[in-house]
């Protein structure tokens, strides 16, 4: 007998459940690419993206790429071979960004602030304090670091850096968080924020963002990496529709946007992101509760650095991926791997897993998951503390209880 028959449930964080309005939007024949439908869209789903992350004033690229094209294309239009880069780091994400810059000949100094904890800004204020001259162009940091699920304070990074009087662009990797967590570009004084379709914008994979700011507009000027795919000049400062993609436009892809924006914005931004933190404490409960008895916790310790779009959870001794083989096998719920949380050789590699609450997901999802994860941990003999249930439900009663 197997329990995984009917819909499946992949749970991680990205590509990320695509609603069905969404696909069926996409699910169309290729429309004239000169002129008419496809152009009169543009406009709206670059003000739908600048409103979603409160830019109003931004530019907005939108590429065919994934997150990794999207990494390349901010560095090409920052960066000069050479260019000086510090990156502040808090998981795999970060580390792959800071790779990613140096591949293409930035010179980049990484503060790493291990895979639990926030960044300290005050350790990049010291950073740039002592670069006397000026010669760092950007602070490259992750909002939300989607393998270890840290997240950091994107304000406090700018403060740190305003008091210092040092002129780098903040450049900010929101892949994992737009759509999931409050973005305010304008407010938080943000130059660069990359953006990806597959995460908390509910799209297939393909699609990636980049928000920018009139001085980062202005370092693109005189950046030598850029070359003519990826230009943020030939793209946005250009009228005619083809140079914003550079090439034929993902035509199916923006149909798909456009509903997706169109599902956020009728849910209300305020109301999806209220929905994210609920569902993030209903799994942050459990986990707790769980924790009590057995060799098993959360990997951010502090609420505040914790992501709400996605959870790293350590279940020792092999736990993670004997748990994860056998929900996705006996009751059709797949987990995210324990990303960069251990080196495959190192004992603890299988003791880390995620849970993906990014984006289409709603309570009973949520609440499904965390139900298989307790099955499973009862019929592998995993040691757990008992309640986590009763805990998680208590949390989305609490959020959700009809107005008196
Ligand atoms: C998913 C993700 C990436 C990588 O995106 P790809 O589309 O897989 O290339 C980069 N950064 C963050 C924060 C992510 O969540």
């Amino acid at each position: 007998m197997t329990l995984a028959s009917g819909r499946k449930y992949v749970a991680i964080p990205g590509p990320s459940v695509v609603p069905d309005r969404v696909l069926a939007a996409m699910h169309r024949a290729s429309p004239n690419i000169y002129h008419g439908e496809l152009h009169e869209m543009l406009p709206g789903l670059l003000e739908g993206l600048r409103k979603l992350v409160g830019a109003d004033e931004a530019h907005v690229a939108i590429y065919i790429a994934n997150g990794h094209g999207a990494w390349e294309a901010a560095g090409a239009n920052m960066f000069s071979r050479g260019d000086r880069a510090l990156a502040a780091v808090t998981g795999h994400f970060g580390h792959g960004w800071a790779e990613s810059q140096r591949a293409i000949g930035v010179e980049v100094e990484v503060l790493d602030f291990g895979r639990r904890a926030a960044v300290d800004a005050a350790r990049i204020a010291e950073a740039l304090a002592a670069d006397r001259d000026r010669s760092i162009r950007a602070v490259l940091v992750t909002h939300t670091d989607t393998a270890s699920t840290v997240r950091n304070d994107i304000a406090a990074i700018r403060a740190a850096m305003d008091a210092t009087g040092h002129p780098a662009l903040l450049a900010v990797d929101g892949i994992a968080s737009i759509g999931c967590e409050a973005f305010r570009f304008r407010e938080w004084g943000v130059d660069v924020l990359i953006g990806a379709s597959q995460k908390g914008l509910m799209m297939p994979p393909g699609l990636s963002f980049i928000w920018f700011s009139e001085k980062a507009l202005a370092a693109s000027g005189r950046a030598d990496l850029v070359t003519p795919y990826w230009d943020w000049r030939t793209r946005c400062l250009s009228s005619e529709f083809y140079r914003h993609f550079a090439g034929t436009a993902p035509a199916q892809h923006l149909y798909g946007l456009q509903e997706a924006l169109s599902i956020l914005f009728s849910e209300g931004v305020e109301k999806v992101l209220a929905r994210h933190e609920a569902l993030a404490r209903a799994v942050w409960t459990a986990v707790d509760t769980w924790a009590r008895e057995g060799d098993i916790g959360l990997n951010v310790p502090l609420p505040e650095a914790r992501s709400r779009a996605v959870t790293s959870v350590r279940i020792g001794g092999g736990g993670a991926t004997r748990l994860r083989d056998w929900t996705e096998r006996n009751a059709g719920v797949t987990l995210g791997i324990g990303l960069g949380m251990a080196r495959p050789e190192e004992p603890t590699y299988g003791d880390y897993l995620r849970i993906a609450h990014m984006g289409h997901v709603n309570a009973h999802m949520t609440l499904g998951v965390l139900a298989v994860m307790e099955a499973g941990m009862q019929a592998l003999g995993i040691p757990h503390g008992s309640g986590a249930l009763d805990a998680a439900a208590r949390v989305v009663a609490e959020a959700a209880r009809p107005a008196a």
